[in-house]
């Protein structure tokens, strides 16, 4: 298994380990006994040595905090919405168990998922929203939350507990549409994650406002954001460009560096990507992300899984950017939707981000 797909998606990570959830302790949240014992079965399949059923929401809170021996303590839950009286009820929940069990991931499962409770999911940084008549998928959403949380790092014996990532954009809004879904998709299982936009955006709008934007989405998708004052519209590849991704390096210490590709009509983001292959010469790993200008060119070579979650997130980062939405053709939620649709067919799930991966090194075992 390569290194790299254990540290930018879940693909390669597949049936090289028959058993995801192999002496795990499951508490299952599920109000119907046929249901719930589907499940467990799907749990079971995939090596949970435990699976405890509860059938209301308070049971939930209480084997939550007081596990039945011989837990000691659980390594996921999963929480059906119908425990609750309404949609609502679910942000109050996910606020309650992460304020009592940080860490601890949530797996909300739904009769059928709608984009608004996603959202409160989202907010409630659930690890992921799943179709409650699916227990295999329900199953492999669990298992997926359990391998983030134990082993986000592939990068076996550097005693790290997370990685850090940072994603350079040369405008406001580049690094939302091309990484967005994976950006919350990492910070939400533990990674720290450093956006650093190139400029203001000046040519696109009101400086001060999409300064504004920018840190709001950023907070959306739960990463840090620095920002230099590069002219929009005439980067070059030069030295001020490269010290300005040095000094975001220095102080982000990636260990994944995520830009724009090479193969794009925009000259900024060519001369953002060409600064940041120098600026990242030592960096661990450098990828390519797809801008809505990439050419026909990109041609990616990994692909990160989404949630709905993820792509309700991206979407909501993206609309943060509000002086841009009414103008940009490629800002329209039906386009970046089926835009991740595409891509994740190459992962066989659902959605994904495609990325160029430009080099890898692993800097323990060199
Ligand atoms: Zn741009």
């Amino acid at each position: 298994m390569s290194e790299i797909s254990d540290v930018m998606g879940e693909a390669g990570r597949r049936g090289a380990d028959a058993l995801p959830l192999a002496g795990t302790h499951i508490l299952l949240g599920e109000g119907d006994a046929d249901t719930a014992a589907r499940i467990a079965r799907a749990l079971r399949d995939r090596g949970a040595a435990s699976v405890h059923p509860v059938a209301s929401t308070e049971a939930f809170l209480l084997a939550g905090s007081a596990p039945p021996a011989p837990v000691r303590f659980w390594d996921a839950a999963v929480w059906h919405t119908g425990l609750g009286p309404d949609d609502a009820a679910l942000g109050g929940l996910l606020e309650r168990w992460r304020a009592q069990h940080p860490g601890i991931p949530v797996v909300v499962s739904d009769d059928a998922p709608s984009a608004r409770l996603a959202v409160t999911a989202l907010r409630g940084r659930a690890a992921d929203l799943v179709e409650r008549s699916d227990p295999d998928g329900l199953a492999t959403a669990v298992a997926r939350a359990v391998a983030e949380r134990a082993d986000p790092l592939g990068v076996e014996g550097s005693g790290q507990n997370s990685l850090r990532m940072l994603v350079v954009g040369a405008h406001p809004d580049d690094v939302e549409i091309g990484l967005g879904g994976t950006i919350h998709r990492r910070a939400h299982s533990g990674w720290d994650v450093t956006v650093l936009t190139m400029s203001r955006g000046g040519n696109g709008g009101d400086p001060a406002r999409r300064r504004k934007e920018a840190h709001l989405a950023a907070e959306v998708l739960g990463a840090r954001l620095l920002m230099e004052d590069l002219p929009d519209g005439s980067m070059a590849d030069d030295r001020v460009t490269v010290e300005a991704v040095e000094r975001a390096v220095a102080e982000a210490a990636p260990d994944v560096v995520v830009v724009h590709s090479e193969s794009d009509t925009h000259q900024d983001h060519r001369a953002v990507h060409r600064a940041t292959l120098v600026a990242c010469r030592k960096v661990a790993r450098l990828a390519c992300y797809q801008s809505p200008s990439a050419t026909v060119s990109y041609r990616p070579n990994r692909f990160i899984e989404l949630s709905e979650v993820d792509v309700e997130a991206k979407l909501a980062a993206i609309a943060a950017h509000h002086s841009q939405a009414a103008s940009r053709w490629y800002l329209d939620e039906d386009l970046l939707r089926s835009t991740a649709r595409y891509w994740g067919r190459f992962s066989q799930t659902r959605y994904a981000e495609p990325l160029e991966l430009v080099h890898e090194r692993n800097p323990v075992l060199l």
